[in-house]
């Protein structure tokens, strides 16, 4: 079955992979207690802290589970029900923050935000030597597109002392990420969104304090147990049966992001975000933001047709996947990524059925 292989992709993840790194990891996927894989896995972690601007003695191990995995070990290795947690929830990669302090049994407070609506100095305020320990961001928060002031929140955390956690899942590699100028003891990343490699590989890069804690500490849990993962990583291993294939597309990801600079990766999506944002000004749909990240742009229908139904008609009528909302947001919002590999051409043609769409009468 061919199931929309011949699309344009706009959505945040999985993304369009460059033919280079789609060339590697497919077919053969070699036996992996090897030494020439621990080699590679040693490489990809040293790549990751590289690209992360990672501090002093900062470890990145990898987990076979998608972003989610990563959140969820971060928050398990890091707290226990003795912390309280501040929980940036400005849409559902937010909410997925306070589900998993919730099903763990960690107390935290969420600061909701409106969708869209970045976070000030004003809406932390009420937080500032109020007995927090740890504080969970969604750097971007890819539900709605926003990217958040992380600055303003490394500014904070120092300040009250409480360890950061950094979801750079849709952000790494698409916007900067400062690791150590952030003091952020967590960020974690995922395999198909801006690294732009096969789904199935989450990762968690840790400061070295994070890193001691962890040591010091007993197994919260077995699979995500970063502990063991940590151990496994010092010789280039992982617990337990990796997803190879994506492993081995995220070496040659990060072998050529190198090359030209992971800087350039991001100027790269800067640049589609900047065409796509200048053409879609004159359709009739607003950008739901005021604080975009680089990666996507959500997008507010302002004619009488449902988001949804004008993604259903681009990929039946134009082949073109653009990126549907869902819950309250499923008729009003729908969001264009600018993550993986894309060209100007590209949003040409999603201009261009627009264009047909308007001329339809449809929108
Ligand atoms: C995609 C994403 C995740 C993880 O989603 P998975 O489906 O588990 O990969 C988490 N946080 C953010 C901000 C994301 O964009």
């Amino acid at each position: 079955m061919d199931i929309q292989k011949h699309h344009i992709n706009f959505a945040v993840g999985p993304v369009p992979i460059e033919e280079e790194v789609a060339a590697v990891g497919g077919d053969v996927i070699p036996y992996f207690r090897t030494a020439d894989f621990s080699a590679l896995m040693q490489e990809n972690e040293a790549l990751i802290l590289e690209a992360m601007h990672a501090p002093e003695k900062a470890r990145a191990v990898f987990l076979t589970g998608s972003g989610t995995a990563a959140m969820e070990a971060a928050v398990v290795n890091l707290f226990t029900k003795d912390d309280r947690l501040l929980i940036v929830k400005g849409g559902s990669f937010g909410q997925r923050f306070c589900e998993i302090a919730s099903v763990w049994g960690i107390p935290y407070e969420a600061i909701a935000l409106p969708n869209g609506k970045g976070l000030t100095q004003e809406e932390l305020a009420p937080y500032e030597n109020a007995g927090f320990t740890g504080f969970l961001v969604n750097m971007g928060e890819t539900s709605t597109g926003v990217l958040y002031d992380m600055p303003l929140i490394a500014d904070f955390c120092r300040r009250n002392r409480l360890s950061l956690v950094v979801d750079a899942i849709s952000t790494f590699l698409a916007d900067p990420v400062d690791m150590a100028a952030w003091g952020a003891d967590a960020v974690l990343t995922g395999s198909q969104k801006a690294l732009a490699t096969a789904p199935g590989v989450s990762l968690v890069a840790l400061s070295s304090r994070a890193v001691e804690h962890i040591y010091r500490g007993t197994p919260c849990c077995y699979y995500l147990d970063l502990k063991a993962a940590l151990v496994n990583a010092e010789r280039g291993q992982t617990p337990f049966t990796p997803a190879v294939g994506t492993l081995i597309q995220i070496n040659k990801r990060l072998n050529l992001l190198k090359e030209k600079g992971f800087d350039a990766a991001i100027a790269q999506t800067k640049a589609h975000a900047g065409y796509f944002r200048r053409g879609i000004a004159r359709y009739p749909f607003t950008v739901a933001t005021d604080s975009p990240q680089n990666g996507v742009t959500p997008l507010l229908m302002q004619s009488a047709l449902s988001a949804h139904t004008l993604f259903e008609v681009l990929k039946e009528e134009y082949g073109i996947i653009v990126c549907p909302n869902g819950g309250a947001l499923r008729d009003t919002m729908f969001r264009v990524g600018h993550i993986g590999y894309h060209t100007e051409a590209e949003y040409d043609k999603l201009f261009a059925a627009f264009d047909d769409l308007i001329a339809r009468g449809i929108l």
